[in-house]
């Protein structure tokens, strides 16, 4: 499959799309997962135009590795989870929507059950306020 310049994750990147962004660096951005599993659930992107793992830049999969972990460690600070699920999905035949590479944080608490995707798009507002909380750590 070829890499979408209008895929929802390339529009974020250039900021034609909104996004409650949480860290940033030349390589990665990471955001609130619109339609959250659980309370905390982020994406990481590389910034490249990558569909899945297997277009993806050595060097841009390290970086989404750093990240994750930079970011994982500031979602289990601020909400204490009991585990975190760190996943993604290459292929629509693997549940991928979104062909752009992205790993998904998900913090997994007390009895949440583990699920790849929700169905509903999270209140603005606590995205918002979601994504401060986990940046006070990154700063
Ligand atoms: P996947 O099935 O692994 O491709 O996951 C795509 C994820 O992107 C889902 O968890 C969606 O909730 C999420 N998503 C879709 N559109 C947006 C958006 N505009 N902003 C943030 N997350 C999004």
């Amino acid at each position: 499959m070829d890499y979408d310049d209008n895929n929802v994750f390339a529009k974020i990147l250039r900021e034609e799309m909104p996004s409650h962004r949480v860290y940033e660096d030349s390589y990665t951005l990471a955001f609130m997962d619109i339609m959250p599993v659980s309370k905390g659930h982020t994406l990481v992107i590389p910034k490249s135009k990558s569909v899945n793992i297997f277009d993806l830049d050595e060097e841009f999969l390290s970086a989404v590795i750093k990240t994750t972990k930079r970011v994982a460690d500031a979602i289990k600070k601020v909400f204490a989870p009991s585990g975190v699920i760190i996943t993604q999905l290459n292929g629509a035949k693997a549940g991928q929507t979104v062909f752009h590479y992205h790993m998904h944080i998900i913090p997994v608490y007390e009895k949440a059950p583990f699920q790849p995707h929700a169905n509903d798009v999270e209140d603005e507002a606590v995205l918002a306020s979601t994504a401060k909380e986990i940046k006070q750590i990154l700063v």
